[in-house]
């Protein structure tokens, strides 16, 4: 099956398929029974973390930024990771990070603030950075990390614009360390099994794909309220949840889009949208000819979903990226199939890759130039709205 899965992806998705390791693969044998797992690929990238290392064996992180996403889903997945462990943190809140630390066994030594955080570099417990701050501020702590001979995570987007992420990687190399982007539905078991009945001919030819991601922006929040600021959040839905709908039609194809055309609408006089958008809708025409519709919305309720059309079947993840109990579905003419796989921390699995990748010194599966790429598409797109023009890439 290996064989055959590698004879038929194109270069991009042999990246793609780093994480198959993780999976377990079906036969898709009889329709409507439930997916058994009949064997596990070898892993084609860094091998898998199968028992966990000693504490001191594995590397230490700083995580940057004590927000939402970090206090209720990275810093606990630490305790679920084989090659990683939480040594530092970095806050403006003291009273917070102590909290925190004391959590999570971190040495109250080890909190920074933003005004000391670049003696940081005289601390070697610290291997790895993990910037979880407001998209506008990545480039700088992402940039002032590597210089302090750090390796760096930076969550998505990479960073407002493709000059500051091409500043990122920029820095990275120069002081030789590691860039990862953390687009963890890369390394999420169900998008993995996804990709992999997308690219090995189950569904027949593809033709289409569609991904929807929205959510209604709540300023009541606070962690959505930077996310209305233009300069804090690099643009509207589209930097921040519409990026699902575009990673996963170039993860889906493996390929590459060569044009764009998409349309915006921000509701007049909502005050969530006086500096960035509401809704985008945008069109992608790949090589091969699959056409993917994406909607990407701050107006419309929880939706997180992939579907992908092939000559014979069409595949739906629906949810398809939230963070747990992910749904898995293939309809055919005479009835559908639900795959039922093992659900996996995929934070875990994220931050565990790029210890990997730095322990046996590989480029991680989702670098710089990845994270990049969407935020150079990204542009393109505003610019395909802003003119109405269909945009070759
Ligand atoms: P949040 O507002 O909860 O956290 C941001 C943190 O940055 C807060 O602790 C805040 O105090 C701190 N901060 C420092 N300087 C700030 C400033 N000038 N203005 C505002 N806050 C400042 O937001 P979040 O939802 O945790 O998002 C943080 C990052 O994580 C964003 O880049 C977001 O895109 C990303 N994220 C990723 C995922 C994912 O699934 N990968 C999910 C949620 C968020």
């Amino acid at each position: 099956m290996f064989d055959l899965l590698k004879s038929e992806l194109t270069r991009r998705t042999i990246l793609h398929k780093a994480g198959f390791g993780l999976i377990a693969l079906s036969t898709f044998g009889a329709v409507g029974t439930i997916f058994k797992p009949t064997r596990t690929l070898a892993q084609a990238g860094p091998a898998p973390a199968k028992e966990p290392l000693p504490p001191e064996k594995k590397l230490g992180w700083a995580v940057v930024g004590l927000g939402k996403f970090a206090t209720q889903q990275i810093i606990p997945s630490f305790a679920e990771c084989k090659r990683s462990k939480l040594v530092a943190l970095v806050s403006s809140d003291r009273t917070k990070a102590k909290r925190y630390a004391q959590q999570y066994g971190v040495n109250p030594k080890n909190i920074y603030n933003y005004q000391n955080y670049d003696s940081i570099r005289d601390n070697p417990e610290v291997d790895v950075i993990y910037v979880i701050l407001p998209n506008g501020l990545h480039a700088e702590y992402s940039i002032r990390g590597a210089q302090a001979g750090k390796h760096i995570m930076c969550e998505k987007p990479m960073a407002n614009t493709v000059e500051e992420c091409q500043a990122m990687i920029n820095a990275a190399k120069k002081s030789d360390r590691k860039l990862m982007i953390a687009y963890r539905s890369q390394y999420e078991p169900y998008n993995l099994t996804a990709i992999w009945i997308a690219q090995s001919g189950k569904l027949g030819k593809l033709k289409a794909i569609a991904s929807d991601h929205g959510r209604n922006l709540d300023l009541k929040d606070p962690a959505d309220r930077w996310r209305a600021n233009k300069k804090l959040a690099g643009g509207g839905s589209l930097y921040d949840i519409g990026i699902y709908s575009l990673q996963a039609a170039r993860y889906i194809t493996g390929e590459e889009p060569q044009e764009i055309s998409a349309m915006m609408y921000s509701t007049p006089g909502d005050p969530r949208f006086r500096e960035v958008e509401e809704n985008v809708n945008f069109v992608l025409r790949f090589p091969s000819g699959v056409l993917a519709n994406c909607t990407s919305s701050y107006g419309y309720s929880d939706t997180k979903r992939i579907q992908v059309f092939g000559s014979d079947a069409t595949l739906e993840l629906d949810p398809a990226t939230d963070y747990y109990q992910h749904r898995l579905t293939i309809k055919r003419k005479n009835g559908n199939e639900e795959q039922n796989i093992e659900e996996k921390n995929q934070f875990a699995l994220e931050i565990d890759h790029l210890s990997e990748s730095i322990m046996q010194n590989k480029q991680p599966k989702t670098p710089g130039e990845e994270g990049l790429q969407d935020v150079r598409l990204m542009q393109l797109i505003y610019e395909a709205a802003r003119t109405g023009k269909t945009i070759k890439v």
